[in-house]
């Protein structure tokens, strides 16, 4: 069984996203922090439209968390591993978390703990694209772009413009 959201229904998830946030937040300074792979494009996007909004100090970063994962002898060898890229000051700023796809919660554990070595947030929120469920950790997003009923074995296939040529998220059940 299959089941696809197309670019427009993505837009729309980045779209609720940023405007969420900008309801929240406009005005005070913000940092959106992206998490490879994937929810550094989706944190791009929204800073896109946040940015039309003159006079608001955002800053933006990459977190590559993939040696922090407590689970990262299962995964598979990562040949492309990119570095973490946190050019603002961590130290009493307030963080927004970006990712594509929310599920057990354990890459956003690891994503905490990575941040802690920059320093130490006034505030961590977290945004994402998509909320699939089956958390393993108490965490909870902030922010959610799409809610997606999955079973636990399923996999959700996200293709982005930036990093896959085009904007797609499969829902492949076995
Ligand atoms: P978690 O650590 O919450 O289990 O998984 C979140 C991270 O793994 C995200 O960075 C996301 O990119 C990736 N991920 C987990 N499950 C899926 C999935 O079903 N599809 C995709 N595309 N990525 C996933
Ligand atoms: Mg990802």
């Amino acid at each position: 069984m299959e089941h696809t959201l197309d670019a427009e229904e993505i837009a729309a998830g980045v779209g609720r996203l940023a405007a969420a946030i900008r309801e929240k937040h406009l005005g005070k300074p913000i940092a959106l922090v992206g998490i490879r792979s994937r929810g550094d494009e989706v944190a791009e996007r929204v800073l896109t439209i946040l940015s039309e909004d003159d006079d608001w100090e955002l800053s933006f970063g990459v977190l590559d968390i993939s040696l922090y994962r407590d689970d990262f002898e299962h995964l598979h060898a990562n040949p492309s591993l990119q570095e973490s890229d946190i050019a603002f000051t961590v130290e009493g700023a307030h963080i927004i978390l970006v990712d594509d796809v929310l599920f057990t919660g354990r890459t956003i554990r690891a994503a905490l703990d990575a941040l802690s070595d920059y320093g130490r947030p006034a505030k961590v929120e977290l945004a994402v694209l998509i909320d699939r469920g089956h958390r393993e950790m108490p965490l909870q997003p902030d922010y959610v772009g799409i809610s997606l009923d999955t079973r636990r074995l399923d996999h959700v296939l996200v293709s982005l413009e930036g990093a896959d040529g085009k904007d797609e998220v499969r829902i492949v059940s076995n």
